[in-house]
């Protein structure tokens, strides 16, 4: 599985200025403003950047946020985490393994059955809504 390495002024090109700030930028949405806080449609849920597939609806679950929230990857190989010390906190940060894009952060607070929440931006995210039958 290649890597994708773009310039940013290519990323710019292609993604919305809210997209590139947070993918690019490792900006944050404020909270219940993204598009798919609420969804709840079966389907899969895309790195908005690259198209990697990043999280089922299935592992989705209200948090209570005001973010889309996951309790595990699609794959751990898909999803890459970092230590992030920014804003005089210590997170996880979650990355797009293929393009690294900037997901959010990842938490120990989530539920059963890992335990783990993955807390993303809805801007990072193109959801894919499955087709019935
Ligand atoms: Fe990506």
């Amino acid at each position: 599985m290649g890597k994708i390495n773009k310039t940013q002024e290519e990323w710019k090109k292609e993604l919305t200025p809210e997209q590139y700030r947070v993918t690019r930028e490792k900006g944050t949405e404020r909270p219940f403003t993204g598009e798919y806080v609420h969804t709840k449609d079966p389907g899969v849920y895309r790195c908005v950047a690259c198209g990697e597939p990043l999280f089922s609806s299935s592992a989705k679950f209200d948090s209570g946020t005001g973010w889309p929230s996951f309790y595990e990857p699609l794959s751990e190989d898909n999803v890459s985490t970092e230590e992030d010390t920014s804003l005089f906190m210590r997170r996880t940060e979650v990355l797009c393994s293929k393009c690294g894009a900037h997901l959010g952060h990842l938490f120990e607070d989530g539920p059963m059955p890992t335990g783990k929440r993955y807390c993303v931006n809805s801007a990072s995210l193109k959801f894919e809504k499955k087709d019935k039958g």
